[in-house]
Formats: C-alpha cells, sequence, structure tokens
C-alpha cells in the first residue's frame, strides 16, 4: 500500500534515530557508502517521497522534502545529500520525462529499488553548473555524447543519472538539454573518488561519458529545455534540499555542543558546568538565533514557493546561502564550545563541523548565489 507524506515523515524519524544517526560516525570513517541506510528508505517508501501518486509514489512536494532532509541530515548527513540528489532526479524525471520513460522508471523508483542523482558539474565550467561545456553530436545513428563530469554525488553507485550537456548544435551557452543515462551505458565510466573533507560518505567522484549513446526517449524535456528545467525544477528543489540539509547538520551541532556545556564540570571550580559562564550562554544564544532565523526564512522561502510568488525566486536563490551560512555559523560555536573533546574524534563534533562545510562550496556556490541576487536587487540581468 503507498504510504502517505504523513506516514513518511513518521518513518524517517524512526529511521533517523534508530539507524542513519546510530552508523553516521564509522560511515564518515570508513568514507562508505550508506548501501543500507539507502536500502532502508527505499524499503520504507522514503526514495518515492516525490513521486506522483499514479506511479506508487507519496506524491509529496518541497515541504515535506525539506522536513524529512533536514531530519535525515540532523542524523547522518552524507545519507541526507544521496537523498536530496535522488529527489531532484526524480523530480525531472516525473516533470519532463517521457510517458515512456515515466511508466519505465518511477514504479521502481517508488518501491525503493532505483536510486538516481544530478551529473550536471563539469571541470570546463566549475560551480557555474548550468553551462556545462560538452555538447551533443549528431551523427547518421543518432545521438552521441562525451563529458568530463567533475563531482557527482552517489557516482557508481546509483542507476540513473540526469546529465545536462549543449544541445547539437547549441545556439548558445544556455542551450540545453537533460539527458538521462543508465549506469553501466557503454562508455559510461567513473572516476577517482572525491575524498571531500566532509560528507564522506556520499560516494562523490567525477564521471567521463566516452561517446556514450543518448536516447531521445530519455531526454528530459523538449529539445533546448534543458536550462529551463534547472530553473523551473532543479533549482528549488535543489536549493531548499541544500538549505534543509545545512540545518539539519547545524542543529546537530547545536544539540551536541549545548550536551557538551551541560554535563562539562570543573573540579576546581566546585562542580561548575560550562553552561553556566556568561561567555558560554553568550556563543550559545548566537548559535539558537542563527538557527532560528534560517530556519524561518526556509519557511518563508517554501510559502512562497508554494504560492506561486514572483518573489519566489530571490528567496530560492537567497535561502541556500543563509543555511550554508548559519551551519558554518553555528558549527564554528559548537566546535569553540567543544573545546578539547570535539577537537578528538570521539565526540562526533568534528564530523558534523567538516559535513557543515560542504553547502557553500556546492555550485551555486555562496558568493555566486550573492552576485545572483545582488543582480536581481538591482535589477540587473542574471546572465
Ligand atoms: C559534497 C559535494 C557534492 C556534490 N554533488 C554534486 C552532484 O551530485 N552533481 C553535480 O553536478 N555536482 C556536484 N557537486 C559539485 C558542485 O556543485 C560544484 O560544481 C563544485 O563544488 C564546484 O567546484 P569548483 O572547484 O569547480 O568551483 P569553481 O567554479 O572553480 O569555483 C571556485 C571558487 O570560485 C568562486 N567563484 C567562481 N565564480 C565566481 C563569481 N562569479 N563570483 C564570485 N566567486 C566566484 C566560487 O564561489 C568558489 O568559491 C558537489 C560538490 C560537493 C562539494
Amino acid at each position: 500500500m503507498t504510504k502517505s507524506a504523513q506516514d513518511l515523515l513518521v518513518e524517517n524519524e524512526k529511521l533517523a534515530k534508530e539507524l542513519l544517526a546510530v552508523h553516521a560516525d564509522d560511515i564518515d570513517r570508513a568514507r562508505r557508502f550508506p548501501r543500507q541506510n539507502i536500502q532502508e528508505l527505499g524499503r520504507s517508501g522514503l526514495l518515492g517521497l516525490d513521486v506522483p501518486l499514479e506511479y506508487g509514489g507519496a506524491g509529496a512536494g518541497i515541504p515535506e522534502m525539506s522536513e524529512i532532509l533536514e531530519r535525515m541530515a540532523e542524523a547522518c548527513p552524507s545519507t541526507a545529500m544521496v537523498v536530496l540528489m535522488h529527489y531532484c532526479g526524480t523530480a525531472v524525471i516525473a516533470a519532463r520525462g517521457s510517458a515512456t520513460l515515466k511508466q519505465s522508471l518511477l514504479p521502481a523508483i517508488a518501491r525503493g529499488e532505483h536510486l538516481t542523482t544530478l551529473a550536471f558539474s563539469e571541470a570546463g565550467s566549475g560551480g557555474h553548473f548550468y553551462i556545462p561545456v560538452s555538447e551533443v553530436r549528431r551523427n547518421g545513428h543518432g545521438l552521441r555524447l562525451t563529458a568530463r563530469k567533475s563531482f557527482v554525488t552517489s557516482a557508481g553507485e546509483a542507476d540513473s543519472y540526469v546529465v545536462s550537456t549543449r544541445k547539437a548544435g547549441a545556439s548558445g551557452p544556455t542551450d540545453l538539454d537533460l539527458y538521462l543515462v543508465a549506469k553501466g551505458t557503454q562508455g559510461f565510466a567513473v572516476g577517482k573518488p572525491f575524498e571531500g573533507l566532509g560528507l564522506a560518505g556520499n560516494a562523490s567522484a567525477p564521471m567521463k561519458l566516452e561517446d556514450v549513446e543518448l536516447e531521445e526517449v530519455k531526454r528530459l524535456g523538449s529539445e533546448g529545455s534543458g536550462f529551463e528545467t534547472m530553473m523551473e525544477v532543479v533549482l528549488p528543489h535543489f536549493q531548499v534540499g541544500v538549505a534543509a540539509v545545512s540545518l539539519g547538520i547545524a542543529t546537530a551541532a547545536f544539540q551536541a555542543a549545548s550536551a557538551h556545556v551541560v554535563a562539562r564540570k570543573y573540579e576546581h571550580a566546585g562542580g561548575t558546568a560550562l553552561a553556566a559562564i556568561p561567555r558560554v550562554q553568550f556563543l550559545a544564544a548566537e548559535m539558537a538565533l542563527e538557527l532560528r532565523s534560517a530556519r524561518a526564512y526556509l519557511g518563508e522561502t517554501i510559502r512562497r514557493v508554494g504560492a506561486d510568488d514572483p518573489e519566489a525566486m530571490l528567496d530560492v536563490l537567497g535561502v541556500k546561502a543563509r543555511a550554508a551560512e548559519a551551519a558554518l555559523a553555528v558549527a564554528s560555536r559548537a566546535m569553540t564550545l567543544g573545546g578539547g573533546a570535539a577537537f578528538g574524534r570521539r565526540g562526533g563534533l568534528e564530523r558534523i563541523f567538516r559535513d557543515a562545510q560542504a553547502a557553500s562550496v556546492m555550485a551555486p556556490t555562496t558568493d555566486v548565489l550573492k552576485e545572483f541576487l545582488g543582480k536581481a536587487c538591482l535589477g540587473v540581468p542574471l546572465f
């Protein structure tokens, strides 16, 4: 029986507590893809969250996705990032896939039997992922693609990849197509792992597509509509999703630091806890304010996106930057409060601090988002 989004929120809470949080540190140390977590999330129906009801999914949207990812990231950020990229890929397939593609894939995604992801970034354009330098070639037999994708979450682990590229004979840098490419397609190869500072379990690696044959039926949207799909479908899911993951990480940092300052007591001062020191209270207040204001902004962004508010795009741009900065600020203060215990590996704060760095670097980076936001505020064209 298909589970409702409400059932999935309950399932997520249970799995976050009993499975994801339990293995987060060993996944990080072993730099292991969280396969068991993904299987259990699949069995529970959570990987089908944004699959439409008619294909057996929960038919949920951005608000539920945000709530679920935040809780997942509080427990295991690597798992949350894998799931976020899967939700983004699924949203594109559901919104722009051909009827044949949707019928062949969405029921499997809803059953938790198919993991997907996005393969957008290319070395030639870095964080400017919306300007790939690869281009589809048309020959007598069909469509071929050679591309170097620089960082792909779940590389080699996902069953399919939403790949961006310039359309054949593109007239400009944003004249794009998106194609779904299956793992194992001839010419598809995964490079050496990225070995990132944080999110060590998300199997980030470069991918090489060498003269890969593309199928028209697997193009996501009409020819040349890739950029529009990125802006209308990918951007809201991805930006809100990264913001939610950042808030989950920040919450974990806040909770670990709070527990530490309450528990850590000085014998020399008659058993006084760190929590009794005004400067510690001040830092805790700053962390709480970062979290609460970023969460309020995330809620407002989700509301505006849902209401088709003309200002929504400004918030979609801003919300990832704000939440990424909140995660950095909270995690850094948590390290200060955690002292030597946080600097070591046992308490988990050091891992959370490293995980908190990823969102600022993920494209669009915080600086690039602020450039966009500044242009939008000043009426300067974005591209
Ligand atoms: C954990 C993680 C997971 C990822 N997963 C995926 C994935 O699943 N799929 C995918 O496609 N990609 C993924 N990426 C890649 C990501 O989205 C970026 O493309 C990548 O991090 C950019 O790296 P770069 O070194 O090429 O950036 P560069 O483009 O070289 O940028 C380097 C620095 O220059 C700054 N900069 C560049 N242009 C400007 C400007 N105009 N104004 C101000 N500053 C500027 C940037 O802000 C950045 O700080 C992932 C990255 C990470 C860290």
